[in-house]
């Protein structure tokens, strides 16, 4: 089998003397989309944040592309290749949506290919370009998530690292969002590690899921096979 483009190796990080991730171990392949569910406070935050650069890990390895990046500052893992979309999106309030995608591209030296992929990202959320010159504070929530998705691919990441995208958004703008997320997967050939309270949705665009439990994975499998054992739905994941 290829090797993983991303894999975690019995990570364990703590918040002062708390123990978050006790020793979880996942890979992600090229090209996928893999889910992490979790009831609230299960880790599923603290593990993208211990991919991303944001915090150490005590224990073991977080590879990229072959290699170890755990303990690397965030600035440097998002030039690697590996962008963040964190929960509650934190767009700059006071630039405009424009400006907050130029922040996303700050990295980069091809203009040309920067203002394509502002285009790119317009025809993905046409609403973004409408609102282009409007200050980002000033848009709705669901907005906002397709604004911190926008910002983080125009840095033409490898792997995006999603946390909770569907977080206080309608139905209808979930299944937006999840649409789009399915496109840049499929048509910019982006990995995709998915963190979500939502199961039924992240199970529907995902290929492989992980079930985080008070810091360690209980489950793995296709999220084919996740969603076929109702007594995981109901147990793990809330869904009857
Ligand atoms: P949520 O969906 O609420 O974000 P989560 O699965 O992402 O939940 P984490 O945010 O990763 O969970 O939290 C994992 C554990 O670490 C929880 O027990 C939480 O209380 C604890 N924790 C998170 N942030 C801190 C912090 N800043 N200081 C201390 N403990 C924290």
């Amino acid at each position: 089998m290829a090797e993983p483009i991303l894999k975690v190796s019995n990570i364990e990080t703590y918040y002062g003397p708390i123990m978050a991730i006790r020793g979880v171990s996942f890979d992600v392949p090229q090209g996928g989309i893999v889910t992490i569910l979790g009831a609230n406070g299960a880790g599923k935050t603290t593990v993208l944040k211990t991919i991303c650069g944001v915090m150490d890990p005590q224990k073991g390895s977080v590879a990229f592309e072959g290699r170890e990046i755990q303990r690397t500052d965030p600035d440097k893992v998002m030039r690697l290749g590996i962008s963040h979309v964190p929960e509650g999106r934190e767009v700059f309030p006071f630039l405009t949506v424009r400006e907050n995608l130029r922040m996303g591209a700050y990295t980069r030296r091809d203009p040309d290919g920067v203002a394509q992929d502002m285009s790119t990202v317009f025809g993905y959320f046409p609403v973004l370009k409408e609102r282009a010159d409007q200050r980002a504070g000033s848009l709705s929530g669901g907005e906002q998530q397709m604004l911190a998705i926008s910002r983080a691919l125009m840095a033409r990441p490898k792997v995006m690292l999603l946390d909770e995208p569907s977080l206080g958004l309608s139905p209808k703008l979930v299944l937006e969002i999840f649409d789009i997320v399915t496109r840049i997967n499929r048509e910019r050939g982006v990995t995709i590690l998915l963190v979500e309270q939502n199961a039924n949705m992240a199970l529907k665009v995902a290929d492989y899921g992980y079930v985080l439990e008070v810091g360690r994975i209980v489950m793995a499998d296709t999220c084919a096979r996740l969603m076929e054992k109702d007594d995981i739905k109901e147990f793990y994941l809330g869904i009857k």
